[in-house]
């Protein structure tokens, strides 16, 4: 359920009304924009008499919430919202490009990387230092020494980093990190989540193999209800009966996302198709679906990367890219 106020309400009779919704046993949320204020109620309302709250003289309206997801939810949080990670910002008209390759390899590669994708313009250095791979033989990250090496490569260039845990028990090797991704094959994992929304970490949130946006929306939901709001999710491809491309990216996703979710929306069109030539076409496709950023794997030797070298961008290519990104950019959002 969902009490918007009245515009310029008191605040003694704002907090009177608050006290009382929680001694009804529920969790309210507050979303102060700049026209309205919103009070979302989380928790069992069945026995809350709505025509009572809706005659109080501070109360504008009142709307039952009937999705299963609330912290998300865009009723709860009409305006965008905008995930800070140091300057950077995320969400709201806030555009940001990702980039880097898919694994960090040596210090050499992952420095190289990164200053070649900031000249190039992107904001944030990916890299995964804990690969989540479908053969335990594959390579599966430099671990804690890649994480060492991504802070030696932000060090270098100051882009802050984003990199995937895997494992809660890895968490406190994360402390340092800027962003935190749960990869697609986590998205349900939801002790993880929960032990996430116990952080103040902004979470890059990957959407599940096969997960519906409800789904998607849910896993957000164990993270921001655990306390941490500052998720943002991630487009990367889901499977379909298509056979030759590695997913099928779901453009349609972000505008509808947008419309359910206060939450930034990123696309990955590195995973979604898993061929490098096709990635340009599916970046620019992202951007004017009206995506929040665009994360892409960039690889300075693609032909020997240990992982995804096939979907990876050489660094000229990714610099021929974001000048067209940045255009449809202009045009998505003037
Ligand atoms: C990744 O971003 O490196 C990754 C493994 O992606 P996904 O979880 O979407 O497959
Ligand atoms: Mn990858």
């Amino acid at each position: 359920m969902i009490v918007v106020l009245k515009h310029g309400v008191q605040r003694d009779k704002r907090e009177q009304l608050i006290h009382w919704l929680e001694k009804q046993g529920l969790r309210i949320h507050i979303s102060e924009g700049e026209y309205q204020t919103v009070l979302g109620l989380i928790g069992d309302t069945t026995h809350i008499d709505m025509d009572l709250v809706d005659s109080l003289e501070i109360v504008d309206s009142v709307k039952r919430v009937t999705e299963p997801f609330k912290c998300c939810n865009r009723k709860f949080h009409p305006e965008d919202m905008v995930v800070e990670v140091g300057d950077v910002k995320i969400g709201g008209g806030h555009f940001v490009l990702i980039a880097g390759p898919c694994s960090v390899e040596s210090e050499e590669q992952i420095v190289t990387v990164a200053a070649a994708v900031k000249a190039a313009g992107a904001k944030i250095l990916r890299g995964g230092a804990f690969k989540p791979r479908t053969s335990p033989y594959d390579f599966s990250g430099l671990k804690a020494t890649g994480l060492e090496l991504l802070r030696i490569a932000r060090k270098e260039t100051g882009l802050p980093i984003v990199t995937e845990l895997m494992d809660v028990r890895d968490l406190e090797l994360f402390a340092d990190v800027d962003i935190i991704q749960v990869g697609a094959r986590n998205m349900q994992n939801f002790d993880l989540l929960r032990e996430l929304g116990r952080t103040d970490k902004p979470i890059l949130l990957k959407r599940g193999l096969a997960n519906t946006l409800k789904e998607l929306l849910m896993s957000a939901e164990y993270i921001m209800s655990s306390g941490n709001e500052r998720v943002i999710l991630c487009e990367r491809g889901i499977r379909t009966f298509t056979d030759y491309t590695r997913n099928t990216l779901d453009l349609s996703a972000v505008p509808m996302l947008h419309e359910l979710t206060h939450l930034p929306v990123i696309v990955d069109p590195s995973h979604a198709t898993g061929i490098a030539r096709i990635v340009p076409n599916m970046a620019l496709a992202g951007t004017a679906a009206g995506a929040d950023g665009i994360m892409i794997e960039v690889h300075n030797d693609p032909i020997n990367a240990l992982c995804d070298g096939a979907q990876s961008l050489r660094p000229e290519e990714y610099a021929a890219l974001t000048e067209k990104i940045f255009a449809v950019r202009k045009v998505v959002a003037p």
